[in-house]
């Protein structure tokens, strides 16, 4: 049995004259349901001999017996276990017999569940007791992790956790009974009323592709639909500074790794939603470093500009003005009249302190008279012969 932060109390319920115990378990609300014939386990000690315990927990799926940890928390605990399973396919179908050998199992200390039920230890004049476990209105899972996000089902169409401890919520909430189905996109669940005299007003109707294509019907007592979340319209803003939207209309940083709050404009920095949906910890770490790197920028006293700006070869130049419809900065490149051989012509001229380099008008431009100071055309196109090139052999290497 199981024994939870929900408590023991002992009394004689009866007055028969001999103590009861009131036993607080977890609940059989739950994703894990031992019995004594699939019993929930514990081995425990010291696996890779780091001088800490190792317990492993298992329980069973029809008659395999499985690990429950996700692959992660295992190797976390055994890293010798990333040997062992270095695919998360291979640890998805390995059970528990598989995963240890029994050569491994030797000296642990081993416990196990039956039940989950809480319920009463009726003393029988003290030679032993009979269980007798609480209705099923009693059996409801104790505090630990439950949120009301929890309690209820779930259709998401897939589940993806990506953070830190996020798989931990996942399966905390498994343990809460929140069930997880995985439908195809055009097969949605549907939503009907109940038939009168119905225990709930609602059905779920839903093909799960979880268990094989089962068609499931869950009663509901509420359906409630997470909406995602969409960008604000904010064209005028996005005119004024100069910035980019991507291509799902949320605020563009340079690099989603290297530069993930600035953006391409100089000074403009993004924090927040504004970039994408992002959770609490993610908004208040992008805000932290929009902050940093504001205040470095006010730090200084002064502005660098990069050097990688726009640079017009005017012996190539027509003065056609192509570049000039596609550049979005104000003066950073303009027709200017001069004079070459006794003739006044227009050519393109840059103003580097307000050109941002981003190479609009150099794809722009017919007659490649335009390159972005260290990324050049003939740079580029080195870079493709070279990625594209078959015959590394015949490449003559000059020094
Ligand atoms: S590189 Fe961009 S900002 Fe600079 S002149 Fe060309 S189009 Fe304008
Ligand atoms: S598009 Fe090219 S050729 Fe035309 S004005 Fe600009 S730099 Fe000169």
């Amino acid at each position: 049995m199981y024994v939870s932060g929900m408590g023991t109390d002992f009394r004689d319920i009866n007055n028969d004259g001999w103590t009861d115990y009131i036993i607080g378990n977890k609940g059989t609300n739950s994703f894990y349901n031992p019995s004594k014939k699939h019993p929930l386990e514990i081995y425990s000690k010291d696996f890779d001999l780091n001088g800490t315990v190792d317990p492993i927990m298992t329980h069973y799926i029809g008659e395999t017996k499985y690990i429950i940890h996700p692959r992660k928390l295992l190797i976390d605990q055994i890293p010798a276990m990333n040997g062992r399973f270095d695919t998360f396919s291979k640890y998805a179908n390995a059970s528990f017999n598989q995963s240890f050998h029994p050569e491994d199992l030797k000296e642990t200390y081993h416990a196990y569940a039956s039940t989950f039920q809480s319920g009463i230890l009726v003393n029988k004049e003290g030679k032993f007791f009979d269980f007798l476990p609480f209705p099923n209105e009693a059996q409801i899972s104790p505090v630990f992790g439950a949120i009301s996000a929890y309690i209820d089902d779930d259709f998401y169409e897939d589940i993806r956790t990506y953070g830190r401890g996020h798989e931990e919520y996942y399966r905390r909430a498994l343990n809460d009974m929140v069930r997880f189905l995985r439908f195809h996109g055009d097969e949605r669940p549907v939503v009907v009323a109940a038939e009168p005299g119905d225990t709930h007003p609602a059905l779920i109707r839903v093909k799960d592709y979880l268990t094989w294509g089962e068609e499931l019907e869950v009663p509901v007592d509420l359906v409630v639909l997470a909406v995602g979340i969409t960008p604000r319209k904010v064209d005028n803003l996005i005119k004024m500074l100069k910035i980019s939207p991507g291509n799902d209309r949320f605020l563009l940083e340079v690099h989603p790794k290297l530069r993930p709050v600035e953006t391409a404009v100089p000074g403009v920095i993004l924090a927040g939603t504004a970039q994408g949906p992002m959770n609490i910890k993610e908004s208040c770490t992008a805000a932290s470093a929009a902050a940093a790197k504001v205040s470095a920028l006010l730090s200084q006293g002064q502005v660098e500009l990069e050097p990688f700006v726009a640079q017009v070869n005017p012996d190539k130049c027509d003065g056609t003005g192509a570049c000039i419809d596609v550049c979005c900065y104000e003066d950073a490149i303009i027709l200017k009249t001069i004079t070459t051989n006794g003739r006044k012509v227009q050519r393109a001229v840059v103003t580097p302190a307000n050109c941002a380099g981003c190479g609009n008008c150099v794809s722009a431009c017919p007659n490649r008279a335009i390159d972005v100071q260290g990324w050049t055309l003939s740079q580029y196109e080195a870079m493709v012969e070279a990625i594209a090139i078959d015959n590394w052999e015949a490449v003559e290497v000059t020094a």
